[in-house]
């Protein structure tokens, strides 16, 4: 058996007392050919290993280079140094891989995340990255412990589907067709996808929602969590081509029961971190403050990374419609200063990024849940409401919206009524007859239900502070970027 090793994290748990121990990892450093600070990602904190002088070989030392991979054998001794309680007294050290220390591209020093991006290959060996895996990962598991402690059933919902029915965005096509022109055409000269691998026309999924309600009107409670893809030409930090999103849909909910569980949701999957990983966290927070520094005055966060954490753990989300949002957004000084960039022209009109942010970090000071947005300028599947003003109809959705973030939930409660339902998608000219089965719902018991979708690197920046998107996603999908 070769894995006989303990974690580094596990055993800086331990009390130093000559306990023979063997550990597998990477060369941070390696000081005065006596000192090895040795890492294997379960942690931020390296081990430090002690050398004896004389007791290895030259040949050996050589090769205890920046990265290379060590097997080592020892015993744990109280330190004699400052700034580890223990050292590992080497006993025997085996080099698993070696590293030409000239040729590796992380150095000891501070990097830009810029540069870091271009090697992510790499990346990960950073603490700022190892921070920021390690809590992505415990996101995703609080995501299931979630779901799981509620009862809800995890469903995989397809990556290839037939329609981009939502109009959620832009999408990848999916075929095995020749683009070299010759691929089989109709007689008005379009492409004929009934010769394709799934004989009709396929893209990658935007959203698992429409199946994820097949699922709730069978199960009650239901979530996906898994990979979409829109190929939304926005370069922005916090598009990406292909993200995870976490869609729970839920039978016999409404809109507000469907907020008040997108506010437990959140508060939960931010205190299991804050339980697990503080550590990471504390970390990030320090690299974050440390980057604010070069902020003027004003651009910085008025409160540290975990202040901000236990500040959404221990206050309500602001609730207000958005009628509500866009009266305080027209009498706002900002406003009447014209300083947005996009004119708040009225009731109707689609909120911008910079709107949004400026009711979350200027106004409220707090994360906000939108609700009751026109129903001009959302889903079809929406719920409409009932009793609206003529010319001022409203949908029964809602977004969440974050400091920092902006949008981090889109949800709604969704149209059970057949009739309203098929009203709403003539108007919209979406074809009833492909959306068959999702119309069946309304047709065999349909029910009041509800769901949402979290996009889960979004979430990830949030609680980890990083500002760009490309830095919380292993190998990020971008336009005009595909390495790795
Ligand atoms: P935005 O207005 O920010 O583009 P959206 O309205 O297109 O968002 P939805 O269609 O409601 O978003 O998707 C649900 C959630 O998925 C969003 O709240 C957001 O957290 C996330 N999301 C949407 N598009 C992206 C993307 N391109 N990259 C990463 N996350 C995304
Ligand atoms: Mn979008």
């Amino acid at each position: 058996m070769f894995n006989n090793r303990i974690k580094i994290k596990d055993l800086l748990l331990q009390e130093p007392q000559g306990q023979q121990v063997t550990v597998m990892g990477w060369v941070r450093t390696f000081r005065n050919n006596q000192f090895i600070a040795l890492n294997d990602g379960s942690t931020n904190n390296n081990i430090q290993i002690v050398v004896e002088l004389g007791q290895f070989g030259d040949d050996l030392l050589k090769r205890i280079t920046t990265s290379a991979a060590l097997k080592v054998t020892g015993n744990v001794e109280p330190s004699l140094g400052k700034g580890q309680k223990m050292d590992l007294k080497a006993s025997s050290i085996e080099v698993l891989g070696d590293s030409d220390a000239e040729k590796y591209p992380l150095q000891p020093k501070k990097h830009s995340l810029e540069f870091l991006r271009e090697i992510a290959h790499l990346r990960f060996r950073t603490n700022t990255f190892g921070s920021v895996f390690r809590v992505r990962h415990a996101l995703a598991f609080a995501i299931h412990q979630f779901f799981n402690e509620k009862g809800f059933v995890y469903m995989h919902t397809p990556i290839i589907t037939a329609s981009d029915a939502e109009g959620a965005g832009e999408t990848f096509r999916v075929t095995t067709l020749p683009i070299d022109g010759s691929a089989p055409k109709n007689d008005d000269g379009s492409i004929n996808f009934k010769e394709d691998f799934f004989g009709r026309s396929t893209n990658l999924t935007v959203s698992g929602q429409l199946e994820g309600e097949l699922g709730a009107t069978a199960f009650g409670d239901i979530y996906t969590f898994g990979p979409t893809f829109r190929a939304e030409n926005s370069n922005t930090a916090r598009h990406l081509a292909e993200f995870w999103m976490i869609e729970p849909e839920m039978a016999f909910y409404d809109l507000e029961d469907n907020m008040n569980l997108a506010e437990e949701f959140i508060k939960y999957i931010i205190k299991y971190a804050m339980e697990n990983n503080r550590e990471d966290l504390e970390f990030l927070a320090q690299r974050l403050a440390d980057e604010e520094k070069q902020l003027p005055q004003d651009k910085r966060s008025e409160l540290g990374l975990i202040e901000k954490l236990e500040f959404v753990l221990n206050n309500g989300f602001e609730r207000l419609t958005y009628t509500e949002a866009i009266a305080i957004l027209k009498d706002s000084n900002h406003n009447k200063k014209k300083k947005f960039q996009y004119e708040i022209t009225g009731w109707g009109m689609d909120l911008q990024s910079e709107h949004e942010r400026y009711l979350v970090e200027k106004h409220f000071k707090k994360p906000v849940i939108l609700y009751n947005y026109p129903a001009a300028i959302k889903a079809f599947y929406m719920r409409q409401n009932d009793g609206c003003e003529a010319g001022k109809e409203t949908v029964a959705a809602m977004d969440i919206l974050a400091p920092g973030i902006g949008e981090i939930v889109g949800g709604s409660q969704r149209e059970e009524r057949l009739d309203k339902l098929t009203s709403r998608m003539e108007a919209m000219n979406i074809p009833a007859d492909e959306l068959w089965w999702y119309l069946d719902t309304r047709r065999f018991g349909t029910v009041p239900h509800a769901g949402f979708g979290l996009g889960f690197e979004r979430m990830v920046q949030f609680v980890t502070g990083m500002t760009n998107i490309r830095d919380v996603i292993a190998f990020p999908r971008t336009p005009k970027s595909a390495e790795f």
